[in-house]
């Protein structure tokens, strides 16, 4: 029996348009809080958006996808998962950036998840741009990581505009750089649109990233693809991080760097289906820029793919 404490609010107790937002409805339990030490699955916000190199938006982010996720209900449709009963889950409330400095938002978010795993409590994380990643997997990672990563992009870019390193752009460059992910325990999916030129590409072959671009992707189909991607992670320790501008500019939107050509929405949360079974530590989801689509559609796939996410991250792990 869940303990009650951890469930959501549920929309036949209080209707869903009313109260505060929090992720899923979920308790807020800041790292102050006298129940924190109980968390097992944090949902955490990261507004933060500095990384970014063309259009802002994505530190207006958590706050939106706080308000979409209000539609999200206790039971999966199609595995019949019930997260919040699998695992006690709460929203721990945002990590707060620097919004003036790069090498600050950084430490900061570096260490709040460092406090995280001192813990033993696995992220669930909606961004902020993609270099928020980085400070994530700073703070998660003991060992090089296996990734599943879902985006157009590669983000491993060496650097950018004459020698900056910290973009979001070039997050995984640096996590493999630094040790925090095992490249060839790395798949990228969905890769596509036009590019500077090959050098993250060729960057990513030189040190064993497996790369399915986007022609494959559908050549193949999802069961295929996700089987190889599950086979290249194993069964170790695995991160996944899902840029929303995966999915095709006509059901997301509201993003800074989209790319046409991509997976429907049902593509989108079916690829997470896959996952189940796999050892995650932790996963993001980034990039959902509320400027770019007031409609508020992109977030509320956003806030889909975080339960995806969350039922992957749960399933199996039932006491
Ligand atoms: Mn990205
Ligand atoms: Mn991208």
């Amino acid at each position: 029996m869940a303990d009650p404490f951890f469930v959501p609010v549920s929309g036949f107790d209080l209707p869903r348009f009313a109260g505060v937002p929090t992720f899923m409805r979920l308790p807020h339990v800041p790292p102050e809080h006298p129940r924190f030490d109980e968390v097992e699955v944090a949902l955490v916000g990261v507004p933060w958006d500095g990384g970014t190199t063309n259009r802002p938006g994505p530190r207006h982010g958590p706050r939106q996808l706080r308000d979409a996720s209000t539609m999200i209900r206790a039971q999966h449709p199609a595995s019949g998962i019930r997260p919040f009963e699998a695992a006690r889950c709460a929203d721990v409330g945002d990590v707060g950036p620097n919004p003036a400095s790069i090498p600050d938002s950084l430490k900061r978010i570096t260490a709040f998840y460092e406090m995280l795993r001192g813990n033993g409590i696995r992220p669930l994380t909606a961004g902020g741009d993609h270099l928020c990643s980085l400070p994530v997997l700073r703070g998660l990672a003991d060992q090089p990581l296996g990734m599943v990563h879902f985006d157009s992009h590669t983000d491993l870019y060496k650097d950018y505009f004459g020698g900056e390193q910290y973009t979001h752009g070039t997050p995984f460059r640096r996590a493999i750089e630094e040790g925090l992910l095992d490249p060839k325990r790395v798949v990228q999916i969905g890769i596509r649109g036009t590019m500077y030129d090959s050098e993250d590409i060729e960057f990513g072959e030189s040190v064993g990233v497996r790369m399915i671009r986007i022609e494959e992707f559908f050549d193949r189909g999802v069961d295929a693809v996700m089987a190889e991607a599950c086979q290249i992670v194993g069964s170790g320790p695995t991160y996944v991080s899902y840029d929303i501008d995966f999915v095709d500019p006509t059901y997301a939107p509201g993003t800074g760097t989209p790319e046409v050509g991509g997976p429907t929405a049902y593509q989108a949360l079916q690829v997470c289906r896959h996952l189940t079974g796999l050892d995650i530590v932790g996963a993001d989801l980034v990039e959902v820029s509320p400027p770019f689509d007031t409609s508020g559609g992109t977030a509320f796939l956003g806030a889909s793919l975080m339960f995806e996410l969350l039922c992957a991250m749960v399933a199996g792990r039932e006491a």
